[in-house]
């Protein structure tokens, strides 16, 4: 009977964390995390399909808390968005990320292009086009290797505000992609109303290109909608080298997946990019 008491309670443990005290000594931690420089970023590659090489990274948020270890960021940003401290991680992030690409810039002795993650509601604000501007100013990354990924959600919020958003980006010469493409809401009506300049293929597609005939036929048809708006099109997620060949088959422009690399560390990306460009 005690070891059952004792699995129970094991077994409740993970469900205590969507606990409400939890989640706000999540937030703490947190807080206290972004000052106390536990964050980091990786980048992982993304390959141009037609000339093999790697031709951006997107930088992905890690967080290694000493007490709580490694938490994932679909944990750790809804918090920092809940907590009001994502206007200071997305700066945070951008500034790191633009120095580390120009740095790997560099050392690779070409251009590579860098797209960043933005919630929601980092969007909102003015002030946010204005980090940007300031970070390509501070670092002396070419605003054009800029890419910014937002999700469809935001789109569908609409408001004017985003349209503006979004053209101030494009005046600023960086560009934007839709993230997760045709998980969520998919009115193909956005993509006309607003200034898109790609769009990355949600992951669930491209796992079950070779199993369901059906994800496979809206892969094509996002290629050729998007390629027919003048759209360029990255696909997400792309884990073996049936999905590459497939992808490639069906004009898709760029790839990223764990068939080419993880995100990795800022010092290990030219090494990496020159190994797959070989
Ligand atoms: P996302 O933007 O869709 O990023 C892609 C996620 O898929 C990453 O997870 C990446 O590690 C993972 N991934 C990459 N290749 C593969 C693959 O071949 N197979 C599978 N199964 N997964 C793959 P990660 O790093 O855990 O990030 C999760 C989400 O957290 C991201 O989804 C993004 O929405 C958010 N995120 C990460 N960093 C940031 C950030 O700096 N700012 C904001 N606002 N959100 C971030
Ligand atoms: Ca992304
Ligand atoms: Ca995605
Ligand atoms: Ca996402």
């Amino acid at each position: 009977a005690k070891a059952a008491g004792r699995n129970t309670v094991r077994w409740f443990a993970p469900a205590m964390l969507e606990d409400n005290n939890d989640k706000l000594s999540l937030s703490a931690a947190l807080r206290q995390a972004i000052e106390a420089d536990e964050l980091s970023l990786v980048y992982q590659p993304q390959v141009d399909l037609g000339s093999g090489e790697v031709v951006g990274v997107e930088a992905l948020a890690r967080w290694t808390s000493p007490s709580l270890g490694s938490v994932p960021p679909d944990r750790f940003i809804p918090v920092a968005e809940d907590g009001g401290m994502i206007a200071q991680l997305g700066e945070w992030v951008l500034r790191n990320a633009c120095s580390a690409v120009v740095r790997m810039q560099e050392e690779l002795g070409r251009p590579l292009r860098l797209a960043v993650n933005v919630s929601p509601r980092q969007l909102r604000g003015t002030a946010w086009i204005a980090e940007i501007a300031e970070a390509i100013a501070v670092t002396g990354l070419d605003p054009g290797q800029l890419e910014v990924e937002i999700t469809e959600g935001i789109l569908i919020e609409d408001s004017g505000d985003v349209v503006a958003t979004l053209n101030a980006l494009r005046e600023l010469g960086v560009s934007v992609v839709v993230d997760d493409f045709g998980r969520g809401y998919s009115s193909l009506a956005y993509l006309t109303r607003f200034p898109i300049d790609k769009i990355k293929i949600d992951r669930s597609f491209i796992s079950e290109i070779a199993d369901i005939d059906s994800q496979a036929a809206i892969v094509d048809a996002i290629i050729v909608m998007a390629h027919a708006l003048g759209m360029t099109v990255v696909a997400e997620g792309v884990e073996t080298e049936l999905q590459e060949r497939y992808l490639r088959e069906r004009g898709c422009d760029e790839v990223q997946g764990y068939h080419y690399s993880p995100g990795i560390p800022a010092g290990s990306v030219v090494m990496v990019a020159r190994a797959l460009g070989a």
